[in-house]
């Protein structure tokens, strides 16, 4: 077998060399935050080709939250592998797919009776809220939030609300999506301004009763880890349920106990009418879906939805065993204990002037962040400084995300799981990327 610095080959791999074969293979389109390649993971570690060893607090973009290949989750999808691997759901149906549903109709905060479906991506769980909303509701229009971020594909980028690299120079993209300013404190957007601009849009733009479904991320993820308030959340049901809008709440990043609770959006005590996921259900194996009202789910004409791998046999096997994995670790109070020791440490760092001055320490659980600005006490975001302290940290072996509408934010992602004395090892190499 290979081991981490021999290629199967027998020669050795190196980083420089996978780069360079990567920059002659693989569209410029794709950027990748580090300049490693991955050999081997486990928890929150991972080792290059080289046998270089990171502390991971990106879990795969929020995907690792029970760790890298956590022993139960690679046993459930090894044990599926050898049942058989794929038929479509929509050719030949299988249990595993059935009772991933039942788990998540049973633990979606959605009133009264629910169904899912599963797809492959959080861009495509989204995709497929809309269009079930559409036929729902019979409207068209989508309200989404400036700084939101809801994936790749064309409806999807519509709903985006960041210009680059998102959506500057694809073309017209898919109509009637209505943007909203997100509250912000420190961007100088209460929820009040948010709300009147709803107001404003209502009767500017956009009559109510045009509107199919509002989008929305219960914690900003890609726009900088900015967690909706309570009070705005209520209002959102409020004004869907006035209006005969559907509240689409996108917990692809948020959900699966990252926030201390299994689902963001719980925090605020709302229920939404359809919630999208992926990311973390699958625990490594992609794997995506959307929980909604039966009664609106059930709207979609046969045939209507679908997906040849959504809801890969596999994934489903996984995402079971990633259930399991949360309730009984208790993920969701590890998340909490997790987000206090980030947050102290990072208000102690806020004060230091040995350090980059940071602001702004905010999040949920153990979805934590801060920005980097350009002095201290000032609001002025730095990118440049937060792409910086993210290269020298992986350099020291950790890494690390940059996030936020001006790329001026650091976000924490570790798995979960992790080890309290890796975290500890984390957070020291960070403090020294941070150390001006
Ligand atoms: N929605 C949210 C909130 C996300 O954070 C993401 C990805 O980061 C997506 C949707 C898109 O998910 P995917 O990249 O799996 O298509």
């Amino acid at each position: 077998m290979a081991t981490a610095s021999t290629a199967v080959s027998g020669t050795a791999r190196r980083n420089a060399d996978l780069l360079a074969r990567r920059s002659a293979a693989i569209p410029a389109g794709i950027v990748t935050a580090t300049p490693a390649f991955a050999a081997r993971a486990r928890n929150a570690e991972i080792w290059d080709v080289e046998g270089n060893r990171y502390v991971d607090f990106a879990a795969g973009i929020a995907v690792c939250s029970t760790g890298h290949c956590h022993p139960e989750v690679i046993a459930a999808a090894e044990a599926q592998l050898h049942g058989f691997t794929h038929t479509s759901f929509q050719v030949m149906a299988y249990e595993p797919y059935v009772a991933l549903a039942e788990r998540l109709n049973a633990l979606v905060p959605v009133a009264g009776p629910k169904k899912t479906i599963f797809f492959n991506s959080g861009a495509e769980a989204v995709e497929n809220a809309v269009k079930i909303a559409r036929l729902a509701t019979g409207r068209t229009g989508v309200i989404a939030f400036a700084g939101a971020f809801h994936g790749r594909t064309l409806m999807t980028t519509a709903l985006t609300g960041k210009t680059l690299p998102y959506k500057r120079g694809f073309g017209t993209l898919p109509g009637e999506v209505w943007r909203v300013p997100f509250p912000i404190a420190h961007y100088g957007v209460s929820v009040e301004a948010s709300l009147a601009a709803m107001d404003t849009l209502f009767r500017t733009d956009a009559d109510p009763g045009s509107i199919a479904a509002m989008v929305v991320e219960p914690v900003q993820g890609e726009g900088g880890f900015h967690a909706a308030p309570p009070a705005f959340l209520q209002a959102l049901r409020e004004l869907c349920t006035k209006h005969g809008i559907l509240l689409i709440c996108d917990e692809v990043q948020s959900g699966f106990a990252r926030t201390g609770r299994l689902f963001a959006v719980q925090h605020a005590g709302v229920e939404p009418d359809l919630v999208t996921m992926a990311k973390a259900l699958g625990g490594g194996f992609p794997i995506a879906a959307v929980t909604g009202r039966a009664e609106v789910m059930d709207c979609v004409h046969p045939g209507g939805l679908g997906s040849t791998f959504g809801g890969s046999p596999i994934s489903c096997a996984a995402a079971l065993a990633v259930l399991d994995v949360i309730e009984r670790e208790d993920l969701p109070a590890r998340a909490a204990s997790i987000g206090e020791t980030l947050r102290a440490r990072f208000e102690g760092w806020s004060r230091r002037d040995d350090l980059l001055p940071i602001a702004h320490v905010r999040g949920l659980g153990a979805m934590m962040a801060f920005d980097v600005v350009r002095s201290r006490g000032s609001d002025e975001p730095d990118p440049e400084g937060a792409k910086r302290v993210a290269a020298r940290a992986f350099e020291l072996g950790l890494i690390l995300l940059s996030c936020g509408i001006y790329g001026e934010t650091l976000r924490f992602l570790t798995p979960l799981t992790i080890p309290d004395e890796v975290l500890e090892e984390g957070l020291a190499i960070c403090e020294r990327a941070l150390a001006v």
